[in-house]
């Protein structure tokens, strides 16, 4: 099936078993804002459960926060948004659609890298065993002039990002032969700098009120709470402060259902450590990060680093966390060595120390920082587009969403065969000892063919039957969702079955 159309069903698959609805549907929409639904939000949950305690409760030196969502506006002055959060923004006079310039461009570096892996993937198929990748690379010539057109056009755009060359992006734009996806044609306006941040007005007066914005990124929050968490802590560096919450960016073009949303959830991390020691700490938090998100086991080659071309005001080192996406390689995550700019801006602008006098080395120094930040929404279409599946069975076909346990919404359904003869009774009192720990669903309705498939597309990993054995020997039957085995257990060994896949425990033993 087309990627394409793979991640139309999902969309539409998302909506019709209550993972995620498009907010304020009934009155046509609003763009790119989006509501979980009652899966969802359980889904949601789990994927921050598994982060947060993989930072606050894995790492001693790591603690928590939940810093507000408005802030001094000064924040923002001191923290460079106010001037330097800006996307290049173009429009297409015909269609009238706006663009990201950089977006367009990074497209058309897609485009190379498609035409290149299309010649390998034709190439292995022509050669079979005796296929020698690299040196197919490094010699064919329809794959070297793509990858020759690819660097030069990298480059080019990598300095115009730097330079902050809009002129440059327009040119580029222009030279390669983009055309607007909508109306087919060239007929661009210049590049223009858009800011991201939402505003509103604090206060009831209309001369009293201040202009205040919605946080585009929590790490602010952190960042002026430093000194407020190192001294009631007591803090040693290096430590870090976690915080998962919501921020918002009024983004040009909102594509891609939950990739790219207005308001959304990240979870950041933020390290402090003694400087000179920031690159490698860099390196470490790559590693324990790429570790996270390998564990859940959906395959090391769908995940890659991707160096920035750009390096942000901020920055001395920067890498995304790519995953293979059904559109293609994109960022789920961003680890960034920030230096000491945060904390020293603050300190600029606020007036107030923000230093840590370490006795190690009897110096006081601002912190330097490096960060993971990763949005929870973004996780959420990495997951369930890993789990999406759609199997051709013996007599049917099915669609499953081969969630890890340990994320599922929902751990296991219990299915009295028929309504009648105490059955519906037996499996209520399975779900009363098993839901204090497990989320379980009572479901009684349609044959247990039909049961099953409805649990398979919502993802649920086990379905217990109860049938009339059950009243005489205390057994059921377990239905495990991806072999769709069934096995005949007692009701008492259960919950140590369940429970064993279940375990975040055993995610955390692999980190
Ligand atoms: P992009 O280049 O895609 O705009 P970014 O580099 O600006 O993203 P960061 O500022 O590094 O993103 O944000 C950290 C993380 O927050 C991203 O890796 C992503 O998972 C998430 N994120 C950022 N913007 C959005 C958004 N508009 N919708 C959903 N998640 C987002």
């Amino acid at each position: 099936m087309a990627q394409e159309d793979l991640f139309k069903k999902l969309v539409a698959h998302c909506k019709e078993y209550g993972y995620v609805f498009q907010s304020s549907e009934i009155y046509d929409g609003l763009s790119a804002v989006y509501d979980y639904g009652q899966y969802g939000v359980e889904l949601k949950n789990n994927i921050k459960k598994y982060w947060w305690d993989s930072m606050v409760l894995l790492h001693e030196n790591v603690v928590g926060l939940d810093s507000a969502i408005f802030m001094h506006p000064t924040i923002w002055k001191a923290s460079g948004h106010v001037d330097a959060f800006n996307d290049p923004l173009i429009d297409n006079k015909d269609s009238k659609k706006r663009y990201r310039a950089d977006v367009l461009i990074e497209d058309q570096l897609a485009k190379y890298e498609a035409k290149i892996d299309k010649e390998v993937a034709k190439a292995q198929k022509r050669f079979g065993d005796a296929f020698d990748e690299k040196q197919f690379r490094e010699t064919n010539p329809r794959v070297l002039a793509n990858q020759k057109k690819y660097d030069d056009l990298h480059e080019r755009f990598a300095k115009a990002l730097n330079d902050n060359d809009l002129k440059e992006l327009k040119q580029i734009i222009e030279d390669e032969g983009i055309v607007c996806p909508v109306s087919g044609s060239r007929n661009w306006t210049d590049v223009r700098q858009f800011n991201l941040m939402f505003s509103t007005e604090m206060g009831s007066t209309s001369d009293g009120s201040s202009k205040i914005y919605l946080r585009p990124e929590t790490a602010q929050g952190i960042f002026v709470n430093y000194m407020n968490v190192q001294k009631s802590g007591r803090m040693k560096i290096p430590f870090g402060i976690a915080q998962i919450g919501k921020a918002f960016r009024n983004e040009i073009v909102a594509r891609q259902f939950i990739f790219r949303m207005r308001e959304f959830e990240q979870m950041e991390l933020q390290f402090f450590v003694r400087p000179g020691t920031e690159l490698d700490w860099f390196e470490k938090w790559k590693t324990i990060r790429m570790k996270w998100h390998q564990a859940l086991g959906f395959g090391e080659e769908n995940y890659r680093f991707h160096e920035h071309e750009k390096l942000a005001h901020y920055a001395n080192a920067a890498v995304d966390v790519e995953y293979k996406f059904p559109f293609g390689f994109k960022e789920v995550e961003g680890i960034h060595s920030r230096t000491d700019f945060d904390l020293a801006q603050h300190e600029k602008y606020s007036g107030k120390k923000i230093r840590y006098f370490d006795p190690e080395i009897n110096e006081s120094y601002v912190p330097y920082v490096v960060e993971t930040s990763i949005g929870v929404d973004r996780m959420f279409l990495q997951v369930i587009s890993a789990a999406y599946c759609e199997e051709e069975l013996e007599k049917d076909s099915r669609v499953v969403l081969k969630l890890p346990p340990v994320l599922a919404p929902v751990k296991l359904a219990v299915m009295p065969l028929v309504k009648k003869d105490r059955l519906p009774e037996k499996a209520r009192e399975i779900i009363d000892k098993l839901k204090f720990d497990f989320n379980c669903k009572y479901d009684e309705k349609d044959s247990i063919g039909k049961r099953y498939r409805r649990q398979d597309a919502v993802g649920t990993p086990f379905c217990v039957t109860v049938d009339h054995q059950t009243t005489e020997d205390n057994t059921v039957t377990i239905r495990y969702r991806d072999s769709m085995e069934q096995e005949r257990v007692t009701i008492a060994g259960l919950g140590k079955i369940i429970g064993e896949k279940v375990s975040m425990r055993k995610l955390f033993e692999k980190l």
